[in-house]
């Protein structure tokens, strides 16, 4: 089953600062650096690198930066025959200032994201893994997932960035993917559930018969939750360099593994098991589309390293 990822496409420009700027304040970056980004190509690449036969449906600008980008997705494998040029828009960018301790401010400017139209996104046919996150609107993800299919299409959201305006999808979706922050701002909660049993609230977002919740918990994993069972797959044991893009490498992985198990089906622990590795080596290197692990060292990975499972 091909996956199809319909979602942004962003230039990240980063720059390292001391501390952040104060309103009003003007101030020198240490370092700066320019990175293909956007969630919608982050998981697109994922998925190609791991394994999977890959489309993007997106929108660039008529600029430099978007034929960068679209080469970006090409070299990593991706088709990206349905990704629109749009005359007078600029491709999406997201401004990110960085601050020794890690702390981060972030703009996004859409740009080009926000005139994905549901038109353009109906185009899926047959059977395939429809994959959708909340950085083009919210109506788009909607005619995506709605589009016609002969009943064995799956359809995956990470519901990220949080927006409770996209709370309608997820009766449409058999996979909801979200973390442990966006859990807490679906569920009105004062404070993000940090362990896999304080995340058992996300049984509370299940809105279909056979749906899958799967929370990630950064350095603690991910735990996935059904109506009637649930399982916490630990994270493996690494020493994050970066964990830029490590929750899109997640998601991009997990639909690769969907893809690769076919008919034969994957158990929820072997769709975290895959995902949480793929991420883990997300977290070895810079960035996000640089770090992204081809299928043959995610396999090595887990052949040589040990995590474990256990229903909650
Ligand atoms: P997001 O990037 O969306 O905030 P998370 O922080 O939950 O998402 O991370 C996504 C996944 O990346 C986790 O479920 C885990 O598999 C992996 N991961 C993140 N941080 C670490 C870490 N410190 N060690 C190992 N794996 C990690």
């Amino acid at each position: 089953m091909p996956i199809v990822v319909a979602g942004s496409i962003n230039v990240d420009l980063i720059q390292t600062v001391e501390a952040l700027p104060r309103p009003g304040e003007t101030i020198l970056a240490l370092r700066s650096a320019r990175l293909p980004g956007g969630k919608g190509a982050n998981q697109a690449v994922a998925a190609a690198r791991a394994g999977a036969a890959t489309r993007m449906i997106g929108a660039v600008g008529a600029d430099e930066a978007g034929t960068w980008m679209t080469d970006q997705l090409s070299q990593a494998g991706v088709a990206t025959n349905d990704i629109a040029t749009i005359a007078g828009a600029l491709t999406g960018t997201a401004y990110i200032a960085v601050e020794r301790s890690g702390e981060n401010q972030i703009i996004v400017a859409s740009g080009a994201n926000a005139s994905l139209s549901p038109a353009m996104v109906e185009a899926v046919a047959g059977t395939d893994i429809r994959v959708a996150q909340l950085e083009v609107p919210v109506a788009t993800v909607a005619a995506f997932f709605a589009a016609p299919d002969d009943g064995q299409t799956k359809r995956i959201l990470n519901a990220a960035p949080a927006s409770l305006e996209a709370m309608g999808l997820f009766a449409l979706t058999d996979i909801l993917i979200v973390n442990q922050h966006e859990l807490a701002v679906y569920l009105d909660l004062d404070k993000a559930p940090s362990t896999p049993q304080e995340a058992l609230v996300a049984r509370a977002l299940i809105c279909g018969d056979n749906q899958l919740i799967v929370v990630t918990l950064g350095a603690s994993g991910a735990l996935a939750v059904r109506a009637d069972s649930a399982v916490h797959v630990p994270a493996f044991p690494v020493v994050p360099l970066d964990a830029i893009g490590a929750g899109d490498c997640f998601v991009g992985a997990l639909c690769a593994m969907l893809d690769q198990a076919g008919e034969t089906g994957v158990t929820d622990e072997g769709l975290l098991t895959f995902a949480n590795a793929a991420a883990a080596l997300c977290t070895q290197k810079p960035g996000a589309i640089p770090a992204m692990p081809l299928r043959s060292e995610i396999e090595a990975f887990i052949a040589t390293h040990v995590t474990g499972s256990r229903p909650i």
